[in-house]
């Protein structure tokens, strides 16, 4: 028999963190922590769907390539980050659920040199229920977006395919988004092009071909996906550079993320695009998707 919520103290979520499973609330970063004081930080995040993961292998691989470029190490295999987070599931007895690993870069020794390499980087996983960035109601009706004005933050700068929390520029085009009101927000590069939005890729569909910028974006795994359900439905796809007046001309819009799947979009800068609906290409790959989830693909059964 399963626990109850009430009898279950992961009920709300799960966390490790130095060794140890903590309910989700007792998980926390020293204000000292540069993860905490310096965005200095990288992360992942998978979903666990049906009681099972979808495509791992990728998010591992991210993850670990993520703190390589910013020169971190923690004492954990991707096999033992594997059992990690699948452990954390697991214990808050999620079947669909937000599942992370954190690196941070950790808390300098007290009197040492300000140098990062001399600092002992931290590891953190934990599993929350499902977090949908774009609410169902919203990806039903399509969302409504917005190009912000904000530019994101230069690649040279913060490099944006290492998954990260520097989100000032994110949160100021979510403000922007706000006034406008608007759901979301995508950010251009300083030259105008599309990158992507706080927390998702982009895609436009042009001319029946399903175009997704080429710079200023995370290599995110759901734009895989779309890429290789493109491959396989015979939809013309392309990685390019995307204007914003190519965007606000769009036949269709949608983005995508982990933490939502395929998410059409009706509106861009408050041109309704089709029937103020979201269009058939996105609305089939966003069935799709989720089709295939049903089926399967690229999944890691969770043993509860
Ligand atoms: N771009 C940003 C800035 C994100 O934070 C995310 C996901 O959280 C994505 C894109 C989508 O990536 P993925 O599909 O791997 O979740």
């Amino acid at each position: 028999m399963r626990e109850t919520d009430a009898d279950n103290p992961f009920a709300k979520g799960c966390g490790f963190q130095d060794g140890v499973y903590k309910p989700i609330h007792e998980v926390t970063v020293s204000v000292l922590d540069w993860g905490f004081n310096k965005s200095d930080v990288t992360y992942d995040v998978v979903h666990v769907k049906d009681g099972a993961f979808f495509r791992l292998g990728h998010h591992l691989d991210r993850f670990r390539a993520s703190m390589k470029g910013l020169r971190m190490s923690i004492p954990y295999s991707r096999e033992e980050i594997a059992e990690i987070l699948t452990e954390c599931v697991r214990k808050a007895g999620l079947r669909d659920a937000y599942v992370a690993m954190v690196t941070t870069r950790g808390v300098p020794a007290p009197g040492t040199p300000r140098k990062p390499s001399l600092i002992e980087n931290r590891f953190i996983a934990y599993a929350v229920p499902w977090v949908d960035v774009i609410s169902p109601e919203i990806q039903e009706r399509g969302a409504h977006l917005i190009i912000a004005r904000t530019p994101r933050i230069p690649s040279a700068s913060v490099d944006p395919t290492i998954k990260n929390y520097h989100w000032g520029d994110m949160i100021r085009a979510l403000f922007e988004a706000e006034d406008a009101g608007a759901d979301t927000a995508v950010l251009l590069d300083a030259e105008g092009h599309v990158t992507e939005g706080p927390g998702f890729n982009v895609f436009a569909v042009i001319d029946g071909v399903v175009v997704s910028p080429d710079r200023g974006a995370l290599e995110g795994i759901t734009r895989r996906s779309v890429l290789d359900l493109c491959a396989e439905l015979g939809i013309p796809a392309e990685i390019r550079a995307l204007t914003a007046d190519e965007l606000r001309e769009a036949d269709e819009v949608f983005t995508s993320t982990t933490a939502g799947g395929v998410m059409p979009c009706s509106r861009v800068d408050g041109r309704i695009m089709g029937n103020d609906r979201p269009g058939p290409i996105s609305l089939k790959l966003k069935e799709e998707y989720w089709r295939r989830h049903g089926e399967g693909w690229d999944t890691t059964p969770v043993a509860y």
